[in-house]
């Protein structure tokens, strides 16, 4: 009975050791921005495989088919009608990142402000410029312009001529919430350094890539990511793809 008791208490212990699946935060991302700015808009990653790595997060479709948000458990596709999609798990994305969305830290705003005022109040948050950071921001929005790309047809051209073709829509007074990262400006090439938003719309509808914003009464949750999984396509074009040039200029050019 004492051995069956104190084995309990072992195995218990031991389970309290173990960590759980999610404990540590980590950033889970699918190829780079470099090979997206490249064309390479094709990738061999499903939804349901993505969903096994996160479900909060941001991200494109294959053949560049609009802005992918993942929040509170579930992928949406903003295509470049401004419409909010759900996302089948057979779809594939050629880049995403995603993490199972932990808040670590929240505060409240209440007043509206423009995104440079929210960087300060981000700056308490986000204390170190050296890590990843998750962000998602719930409230309402005074004003908020997104943008989405339309589906592209092979041969694919550069992102920067892709984004030309950009529908761009704006929101006023309008409930929703910012899914997004900020990432360290030493992983440029890898990701967009800085941050990096999508947004959708409280009723599930429309959204974007975020080109600018204010926000009013808010809610803003942040999480540090503490490791950094990087998944490479294996596909042709990805593998025989020259990416030796530095693009930093040209992704603040498409991304901001
Ligand atoms: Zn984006």
């Amino acid at each position: 009975m004492k051995i069956a008791r104190s084995l309990a208490l072992f195995m218990l212990l031991n389970l309290a050791a173990i960590p759980s699946l999610h404990a540590e935060n980590g950033l889970f991302q699918y190829s780079t921005i470099q090979a997206l700015m490249e064309g390479i808009y094709d990738g061999d990653l499903t939804f349901k495989g993505l969903s096994k790595h996160g479900d909060f997060g941001i991200g494109t479709f294959n053949a560049l088919d609009g802005e992918m948000i993942g929040v509170d458990g579930k992928f949406y596709q903003v295509k470049a009608d401004g419409v909010a999609y759900p996302v089948a798990e057979t779809a594939k994305t050629p880049f995403a990142n995603v993490t199972f969305f932990r808040a670590e830290k929240t505060i409240n705003i209440k007043k509206a402000v423009g995104f440079n005022e929210l960087e300060k109040c981000l700056g308490a948050l986000l204390p170190s410029a050296n890590l990843i950071y998750a962000i998602k921001i719930t409230g309402t929005f005074p004003y908020i312009k997104t943008r989405s790309v339309p589906r592209q047809q092979k041969p694919y051209p550069r992102l920067t001529d892709a984004v030309k073709q950009q529908a761009v829509f704006e929101f006023r007074e309008i409930k929703g919430v910012l899914v997004g990262f900020r990432t360290p400006p030493f992983l440029s090439g890898v990701n967009v350094a800085g941050y990096h938003l999508h947004f959708i719309t409280a009723d599930r509808r429309a959204g974007g890539h975020v080109l600018d914003f204010r926000t009013g009464e808010a809610e803003i949750e942040t999480s540090r990511m503490t490791k950094f999984d990087l998944h490479l396509p294996q596909n042709a074009e990805f593998l025989r793809k020259d990416l030796t040039a530095g693009g930093e200029k040209a992704v603040d050019r498409v991304e901001k």
